[in-house]
């Protein structure tokens, strides 16, 4: 059964087409389940019908021609329910509808099991027969199985065809829409650009050749290298391996031949695909079929292809590197976009981002809102490779990426860019002035630096200080570990910058999704593994250094703060606290004025939200890191796209953790701050404050919305809307609790809406 289910899913999977998708899709599960008859209804919103889309058995002349309205027929019955519908004599069944065109009157037994994905119904999978006979269950399982594989391959070519502005059954569609989630709040309209890692054959975008003869000779010339590659192998490897094993080596030649691969990809670079992309075109295809091979060695042999294939992907991008062109308004789209990526384009030009992986706390969306370009994450079922080129819309918002807008909907967007200009150029006007509410409350408003290299634009929105330094990120951009002088004039920039303001700095996080090239962590789950603190106290020497360059940085300006990430047990505090005095008292003796710094830890796990009071009897202050807390607390990893519905730091039992600790730490008459990414949510900013937090520390693109919503509100507002939502169950409930307070206090729509998804 598998070894079927298997081969069906790969079928599918190397089709063209949504069309052809669905024909092997019917002819396959006809033959492998011995059934008359098998069909495929897919929904077309843009008609509100469920057409026959595909059919073995039933008359081929009724394919795509057949619609049930939604909830017709058992199909519609199916798909209302989302459930399978197994009869012995479907035309008994109430339901029932007959469709003359299909010529299904000479069928008796239905079977019909929902196409499901993300949780909504696409179609429905029927199967007939003439006898008079219920399925059995192994047969209802192995159709619900297969629908449940297939149905992320009918999506993803269904999302292929709707970007070229066509629905399911071949209308027109317009607005079609990708989900993702926020990644940063904005709209922007502009020309997608997508941009790849190296030598990645499946995320080659298709483009067009500027100049085919040269796209042609490129490769040619590419493939001649890989086959002197080939050849010199070969050579070197006489006499260490067997002869019959070096004779791959001439197999590979031969695939490479100009009327094999060689062959195929120049056809497609004619057709004026460019280099990169026909190779990349015509070496998937050929990957897709051996993998469906049923010989398991010939199925190995996909990984030669790829492999081969690579290399000259390899020499093309060398021989020619591609620098982007990037368009006057690019919305930069990526499978997982990265800050160096970010980093490259120019900043004006920069005007929205799209990505396939990740979600709106990893670290790319946290950069993206500290830039304050309008952001998608997590965008799965669009076909990015057919995107470059085209005018999209970015809905920061709602987390969703529009392709084929109408007039209408570009005009709707286009007016909210607008406002947000309006709004903006309105907060210029209370940068000086203090943050505190209508009845005059002071709350802190700090800044998250590191990934934002701008220091002097916070210093210029009113930043009181830094909240969060994110040191990886010099280390991040860097081939080696950076040395302690290296650190030092890095550090000393920020503390020079804000001084006499206080600037913390956190020792070095990094594990999770925060990778150093030069040190790779590599394991099962880095969100539970090796990072932050664990990492920086197993190797003393990087942390010393570190704190070394710290204490040296702040000679003179003394504003330095220590904060330290991920901690789970007091002994962690105890370890790293003697190694910031032993770093201390030996820059001492080497004759320098250091003065030892205010010590902090960071509340990021539920096991130091229960030692909150301990840990701030042990330290100088607390801070709250709640993208981690949130993510510990719901056990919700914030770099996933699927869970990221269920990421949110509004669900009560994050918010009473948070309440919590400011009590605590306030007992132990110590300052506790946030530096998570909801500090700069207005709406979480507001009930923050009404917690207690001395300082709320935010990217500087929020710092001024923050601000305009404290000095609307009283603190008495807050403090009501507090108490009001710390007795609601449920994250939606508090997040419209304290939507609808904003609204009532005439906050504006676009700071609202800024939500945390
Ligand atoms: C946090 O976890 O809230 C935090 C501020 O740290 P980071 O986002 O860098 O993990
Ligand atoms: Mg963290």
């Amino acid at each position: 059964m598998l070894e079927k289910l298997r081969s069906i899913v790969q079928a599918v999977n190397s089709a063209q087409d949504l069309q052809s998708a669905l024909d092997i899709i019917v002819t396959q599960v006809s033959k492998a389940m011995d059934t008359q008859v098998c069909s495929v209804y897919l929904l077309d919103s843009d008609i509100n019908c469920h057409v026959l889309m595909a059919s073995e058995g039933l008359n081929k002349s009724a394919v795509g021609h057949v619609n049930l309205e939604v909830g017709e027929g058992l199909v519609g019955l199916v798909a209302k329910h989302a459930e399978p519908i197994n009869l012995m004599d479907a035309k008994e069944h109430p339901s029932y509808h007959y469709l003359p065109e299909t010529g299904e009157e000479a069928f008796t037994s239905f079977l019909g099991v929902p196409i499901i994905h993300h949780r909504s119904v696409l179609g429905v999978l029927v199967v007939q027969h003439q006898q008079k006979r219920r399925f059995d269950e192994g047969e209802e399982a192995f159709l619900i199985t297969l629908s449940a594989q297939l149905a992320g391959v009918i999506a993803h070519a269904e999302a292929t065809g709707a970007i070229e502005g066509t629905s399911p059954s071949g209308h027109k569609s317009t607005n079609t829409t990708f989900s993702g989630v926020s990644g940063a709040s904005g709209v922007a309209i502009g020309q997608a650009l997508v941009v790849f890692p190296p030598a990645d054959l499946s995320q080659i975008p298709r483009r067009k050749a500027k100049n085919i003869e040269k796209e042609i000779k490129l490769f040619n010339n590419s493939l001649a290298a890989v086959r002197d590659d080939i050849k010199a192998i070969h050579k070197k490897m006489a006499g260490r391996v067997p002869e019959e094993e070096r004779e791959l080596f001439t197999v590979y030649l031969h695939m490479l031949d100009d009327d094999a691969l060689g062959k195929e990809v120049v056809e497609q670079i004619k057709l004026g695909t460019w280099a990169q992309g026909a190779l990349a075109h015509v070496a998937n295809e050929h990957v897709r079929s051996f993998e469906m091979m049923d010989d398991a060695y010939l199925r190995e042999r996909a990984i030669d292809i790829k492999d081969l294939c690579s290399r000259v992907l390899f020499y093309l991008q060398e021989k020619e590197p591609v620098k982007p062109e990037y368009p006057e308004n690019t919305i930069l789209v990526s499978e997982e976009l990265t800050p160096a990526m970010l980093a490259d384009v120019p900043k004006k030009r920069l005007k929205g981002l799209i990505s396939v992986k990740g979600s709106g706390s990893s670290h790319v969306a946290i950069l993206a809102r500290g830039l304050g370009v309008p952001t998608v994450m997590g965008v799965s079922d669009v076909p990015i490779n057919q995107l470059d080129g085209r005018e999209v819309i970015v809905d920061g918002y709602n987390g969703q990426l529009i392709s084929n807008p109408t007039d209408q909907l570009r005009n709707r967007f286009l007016n909210t860019i607008k406002e947000e200009d309006v709004l903006v150029k309105g907060l210029e006007g209370i940068k000086e002035l203090p943050s505190e509410t209508a009845d005059n409350h002071r709350v802190h408003l700090w800044v998250n630096t590191g990934l934002e290299s701008d220091i002097s634009r916070s210093l210029d929105h009113g930043a009181e200080g830094i909240g969060l330094y994110r040191t990886e990120v010099p280390f991040l951009l860097s081939e080696r570990f950076p040395s302690e002088q290296e650190q030092a004039t890095i550090y000393r920039e920020q503390l020079e910058a804000f001084a006499p303001k206080l600037v913390t700095m956190r020792t070095l996080d990094v594990g999770g999704d925060k990778d150093l090239p030069y040190f790779p962590i590599d394991e099962e789950n880095p969100f539970l593994g090796w990072r932050g603190i664990r990492v920086t106290l197993d190797h003393p020497e990087i942390f010393t250094a570190q704190i070394r360059a710290m204490l040296r940085a702040s000679i003179g300006l003394n504003n330095l703060q220590i904060m330290l990430p991920m901690i789970c047990n007091i002994n962690e505090v105890i370890a790293s606290t003697q190694l910031i005095k032993k770093a201390y008292r030996e820059l001492l003796q080497e004759g320098l004025e250091v003065t030892y710094p205010p010590v902090g830890v960071m509340i990021e796990l539920p096991a130091a939200v229960y030692q909150a009071r301990v840990l701030a009897r042990m330290v100088d202050f607390i801070s709250v890191g709640s993208n981690d807390l949130t993510q510990y607390i719901l056990g919700v990893d914030r770099n996933n796209p699927r869970v990221a519905h269920l990421y949110s730091s509004f669900h009560p039992a994050v918010l009473r953790s948070l309440h919590y600790v400011v009590i605590q730490a306030h007992l132990e008459n110590k300052p506790v701050s946030i530096c998570g990414e909801m500090a700069g949510d207005p709406g979480a900013a507001v009930l923050l404050m009404a917690m207690g937090f001395d300082v709320l520390s935010m990217n500087t693109s929020s710092l001024l919305k923050v601000k305009s919503v404290i000095r609307t509100l009283t603190m008495e507002v807050a403090q009501d809307l507090l108490e009001q939502v710390m007795e609601l169950d449920d994250s939606q409930m508090i997040r419209s609790a304290v939507d609808m307070a904003l609204y009532n206090a005439g906050v504006d729509r676009l700071l609202r809406t800024s939500r945390l998804h």
